[in-house]
């Protein structure tokens, strides 16, 4: 893939369709930093202060975060040193002031030749309910799932051996209502990048590493 060009690309899919896990892929093969809002959230509600309790209760009911924290923690993301050369957001945009927000932000930053496309990672909610809550998570930030990734040992994290925890807002309940808000706000920013011309849609109920393969395939094409 022609690399000399700035590339952005913006993952799409409800809650578990395994973007995250496909951006963080992504990145490693394209060399770019892969971003993930709900990844910087989590992190910054572990610390102490007023941010991080808000952070921490406006997450474990699975609403979303005020738009004013989230332009200043993508602010200050991009601005470090290793989106230069491009990134990969997975979880922003995720409303049409974000999406807006954005592209502003593009315009001030991609010179014509440069790539900016959406990859939507296809799964139907019946779906994203059986696999939710069977996911685990560590405070480091890695993701499992018992039957498709469980960890090594039982219950500890593969990578740093802390214990895996459901994340509160991967409780039955609250992610009907992840679903719900999913398809409320994020329907018509996917539209818009198909009617640009630069979705790429992938079916996301194959193993991750046959996803993984139709992402670098449909990109080749696109990042000729
Ligand atoms: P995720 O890991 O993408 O499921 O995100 C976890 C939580 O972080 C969400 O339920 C929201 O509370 C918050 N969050 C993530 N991305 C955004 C966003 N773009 N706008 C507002 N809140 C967000």
């Amino acid at each position: 893939m022609n690399q000399k060009k700035k590339i952005i690309i913006i993952f799409f899919g409800p809650p578990g369709s395994g973007k995250g896990t496909q951006a963080a892929m992504l990145g490693e093969y394209l060399k770019l930093p892969a971003i993930s809002l709900g990844e910087l959230f989590r992190r910054e509600s572990l610390r102490k202060g007023k941010l991080a309790k808000t952070l921490k209760e406006i997450m474990s009911r699975g609403k979303l975060v005020p738009q004013e924290i989230v332009e200043d923690v993508m602010d200050k993301r991009l601005r470090e040193k290793d989106a230069r050369a491009g990134f990969i957001l997975d979880g922003y945009p995720r409303k049409k002031i974000q999406l807006e927000k954005l592209s502003e932000r593009l315009r001030k930053i991609l010179k014509p030749d440069d790539h900016a496309l959406a990859i939507l990672v296809d799964v139907s909610d019946r779906e994203v309910k059986k696999r939710l809550s069977k996911r685990r998570v560590c405070a480091c930030g890695a993701a499992y799932h018992l039957e498709f990734k469980p960890p090594r040992q039982r219950g500890n994290c593969d990578f740093c051996g802390g214990r895996l925890i459901t994340r509160e807002d991967d409780k039955p309940e609250v992610i009907a209502d992840r679903l719900k808000l999913y398809h409320k706000e994020n329907k018509p920013l996917i539209k818009y990048w198909e009617k640009q011309g630069r979705l790429i849609r992938i079916r996301g109920e194959q193993a991750i590493g046959s996803v993984k393969k139709d992402i670098i395939a449909a990109l080749k094409k696109e990042l000729k």
